[in-house]
């Protein structure tokens, strides 16, 4: 297209934009209007997306509005409730804040949660504190529960009972078309098998619902070591997961800047950590863990029986909006040699800018799961292996693919395939998490019901 004919394109979205604006109960904010710099920034902050209007829907008919004219008009629609996933060219996409769906309801005795699109996890948690049951959350309360439910959903639980994609059960939408629809397994399993872990790019999701699990009593909490423990700790982490199947666990090392926001004992230093999770009380968990308790003296340990409403308190993960570029992988390493490996890789990643490096070993139910009815049904790599270098200024993250080599070195000799879709980083498609045949599977679907590409998702199904 010639750049006058691009121009053209653009004037006349603009005014059917405008035109849609007077149409919805809800708002849209176009560039130059008030309040679109802050509709449009997302949680990481080193992302400048510009969508072409931001939408903020009232209701279901405004989101139905909302996909058809921007289907009738060649543009995209990506739904991001926060944006910890953004990074996607926006310039001919509507983005879609889902914040008016805010619906929390706990059926404890069908042990079900439905969850509008708006909420993020720490309400989820908030509403289930006492009921005895767990939902399958991640590790900060700040992520978008619908965001993370259909792209996999990692979470302490995962060894005991899967990931969080399939225990969705009934996901409302508003498909490519406008349509609205209620998918189960038995209205259409097709859809549902892909809404469980490739689930953004086929339609604008309203609300969900989920399978909810036993949790009345919970023991864990996060304990952190000197970083000359390092790779010890690596070891037994490993060690624990192969012994212990259903004990959730997560390997952490952090250089903290020496700066006066950051508490002491942290406040400058480089520290080593694992946050552990037992389903069951102290006298089971504290004997679980004692291998990592005989590695000496921790530097701080806030391992305590709690409640599902505190879940959030175990990783203890900062909730404000960052600069950061995220690195990632899944790796087949689980021993004394690969745990050496990556340590010895977050030391010299460090010089070069690393700022976090996080292996969260998979296994147990993970391993157990079927794909028959989720796409994300299965796990078959031994972990995961998350990295970030994290702000001050957007400088600072300049050096950040010279920071993610030395891991990318590391996990080479330890090749996996698959990954769970919520890790994989800004360069990564859906391939890297799914086999071909599913990447496959997924592009005859969405060929099928979004043949234009309407519905935008936060990665690509392929390169
Ligand atoms: C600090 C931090 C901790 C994390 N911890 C974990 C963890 O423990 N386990 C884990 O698995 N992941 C974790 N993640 C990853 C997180 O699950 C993903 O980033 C996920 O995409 C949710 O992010 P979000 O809430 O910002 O959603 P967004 O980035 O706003 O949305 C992500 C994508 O989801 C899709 N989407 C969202 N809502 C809808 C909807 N209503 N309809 C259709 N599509 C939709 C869109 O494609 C969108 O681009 C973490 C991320 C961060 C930043």
């Amino acid at each position: 297209m010639s750049a006058a004919d691009a121009t053209v394109v653009r004037m006349a979205q603009a005014s059917t934009l405008i035109d849609l604006r007077s149409r919805l109960t809800g708002s849209l904010l176009l560039p130059g209007d008030d309040g679109y710099d802050d509709a449009r920034r997302a949680w990481n902050l080193a992302v400048d997306q510009r969508p072409a209007a931001v939408a903020i829907p009232a209701d279901v008919a405004d989101v139905q509005q909302i996909v058809r004219s921007a289907a009738a008009n060649g543009l995209g629609v990506l739904t991001q409730p926060n944006g910890h996933s953004a990074g996607a060219d926006l310039d001919d996409v509507v983005l879609i804040r889902p914040r008016a769906f805010d619906e929390v309801t706990i059926d404890v005795d069908r042990r079900v949660a439905r969850v509008g699109a708006g909420v993020n996890w720490g309400r989820v948690l908030t509403a289930l504190d006492g009921s005895g049951l767990v939902a399958l959350a991640g590790s900060n309360p700040e992520v978008n529960t619908v965001a993370y439910s259909l792209a996999g959903g990692h979470s302490l639980f995962a060894r005991s009972y899967g990931l969080q994609s399939p225990a969705v059960t009934a996901v409302e939408l508003v498909d490519a078309s406008g349509e609205v629809a209620r998918v189960t397994q038995d209205s259409d399993p097709e859809l549902m098998w892909a809404l469980r872990g490739a689930g953004g790019l086929f339609g604008v999701v309203t609300t969900i619902e989920f399978s909810l699990f036993d949790g009345d009593e919970l023991y864990g909490g996060k304990l952190t070591f000197t970083s000359d423990r390092a790779s010890d700790l690596l070891s037994a982490v490993f060690e624990l997961a192969r012994s212990e199947p259903t004990l959730g666990l997560a390997f952490g090392m952090m250089n903290f800047p020496d700066a006066p926001f950051v508490p002491e004992p942290m406040r400058g230093k480089t520290l080593a950590s694992v946050d552990v999770l037992h389903i069951g009380g102290f006298a089971g968990g504290n004997q679980i863990i004692a291998p990592l308790r005989a590695l000496g003296t921790p530097v701080s340990d806030s391992t305590a029986v709690f409640g599902i409403g505190s879940l959030a308190e175990v990783a203890a993960e900062p909730t404000n909006p960052m600069l950061y570029e995220d690195w990632s992988s899944a790796s087949s390493g689980y021993d004394a040699t690969s745990a050496q490996r990556l340590v010895d890789a977050f030391f010299e990643a460090s010089a070069a800018g690393l700022t976090r490096i996080e292996v969260r070993p998979f296994g147990g139910s993970l391993l157990a799961g079927s794909r028959d009815h989720a796409v994300a049904g299965r796990i078959d790599a031994a972990s995961y292996v998350g990295a970030s270098v994290i702000g001050p200024s957007l400088e600072s993250l300049a050096a950040a693919e010279r920071a993610f080599a030395p891991l990318d070195a590391a996990v080479a000799s330890t090749p996996a395939t698959g990954d769970v879709p919520t890790f994989l980083d800004g360069r990564a498609t859906l391939g890297d998490a799914f086999d071909p045949s599913a990447i496959a599977r997924l592009k005859a679907l969405k060929a099928q019901r979004d043949p234009s590409d309407v519905i935008r998702g936060a990665r690509r199904l392929s390169a």
